[in-house]
């Protein structure tokens, strides 16, 4: 699953140009901070190759693996 925190993100939209899928997308409104961050367009287009997460230059995007084994 794709979690992206707002908070952090500035818009430079290098997720979405390192996603070798079309799992994401710029989003048409503006964040907090007035940046527009990327937006999941599909999940299930997302790989989890976690390139968005490695790129990210401020840890606004991050991969999690399905919740099955998570401890909560
Ligand atoms: S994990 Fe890979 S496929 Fe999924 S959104 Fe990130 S870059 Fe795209
Ligand atoms: S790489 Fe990070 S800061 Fe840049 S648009 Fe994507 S989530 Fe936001």
């Amino acid at each position: 699953m794709i979690i992206i925190d707002e908070r952090y993100c500035k818009g430079c939209s290098i997720c979405i140009h390192f996603c070798p899928g079309k799992a994401l997308e710029v989003s048409k409104e503006v964040n907090s901070r007035g940046f527009y961050a990327p937006k999941v367009v599909d999940q299930a287009e997302c790989t989890s190759c976690k390139q968005c997460e490695l790129y990210c230059p401020d840890f606004a995007i991050f991969i999690v693996e399905d919740a099955e084994s998570a401890d909560g």
